[in-house]
């Protein structure tokens, strides 16, 4: 049983074929797919996405690169969501995805860290774990982190130092690996993802973005997890079915409303 931490399930790009996508991921042996909204407008799609696919447990907040569009009201609007939906069978999993990108030089950088702190005050309100995004921007995160103490989460995508990945570990988080591990090229990910505590490790796809090497360029899909993972166990040079329940088990511990679905 595999979990994938990190997949944008209800966005656009599966609109055609999403049911085929979801058996898929089944059938390859992922029992639970988190899937993270971006900004209010994608709240009831993903609330629908899982509500439609038993296997899938929804994370709500505002992405930083949907910032720029969102308005202040949103952050009301978010934690109205997350405290309607906590006592009913969508039950959100997590807070995300949530957090900072400094990939492209953004001239409102003022206001993701604005929506960064207010998401991560509601996360420690509604005493949920956070799906962080963190791009050319794991300093900037970890302050804020160090100021807001949530229940921990995921750094989804983890592209730090070893140094880094430890400071994370240390306020009470994963790290997610996915398809960017599967390039022979990216030696700095594949060498953190084969040294760092197994225990410190969990999956994802984020699909349908970060295809893997062998669908470099199309789009990402879920069920491609089950061959990121035994890359990972190649990687590490242990058994794949040893790395899949311990990944489990690590997602499980941070995000452990998790467990209803993979029941
Ligand atoms: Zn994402």
């Amino acid at each position: 049983m595999l979990i994938d931490t990190h997949c944008h399930l209800a966005a656009v790009d599966f609109a055609t074929d999403r049911d085929e996508v979801a058996a898929a991921a089944g059938a390859a042996g992922v029992r639970v797919i988190v899937v993270p909204a971006v900004d209010v407008a994608s709240f009831a799609e993903v609330r629908d996405c899982c509500a439609r696919y038993p296997d899938c447990a929804p994370a709500y907040g505002i992405h930083p690169l949907f910032v720029r569009h969102a308005r202040q009201a949103d952050l009301a609007a978010l934690s109205d969501w997350l405290q309607r939906s906590m006592a009913g069978p969508d039950r959100p999993v997590a807070v995300g995805e949530i957090g900072l990108d400094l990939f492209v030089s953004d001239p409102a950088f003022d206001r993701q860290e604005e929506f960064f702190v207010e998401q991560l005050k509601i996360a420690r309100e509604t005493e949920l774990p956070v799906l962080l995004h963190v791009r050319r921007s794991v300093d900037q995160v970890l302050k804020h982190l160090r100021r807001i103490r949530v229940k921990g989460g995921i750094a989804h995508a983890f592209n730090g130092s070893r140094q880094q990945a430890d400071e994370f570990i240390k306020l009470g988080f994963k790290l997610g690996f996915g398809g960017a591990m599967t390039y022979a090229g990216s030696t700095r990910i594949r060498r953190l993802a084969a040294s760092l505590p197994l225990d410190s490790i969990v999956l994802e796809t984020d699909a349908p973005d970060m295809p893997p090497a062998w669908l470099a360029g199309g789009r990402n899909t879920p069920d491609q997890l089950l061959r990121i993972s035994e890359v990972l166990a190649d990687l590490r040079d242990i058994d794949a079915d040893v790395l899949a329940s311990a990944t489990t088990a690590n997602a499980l511990a941070v995000l452990p409303h998790c467990e209803r679905v993979s029941l």
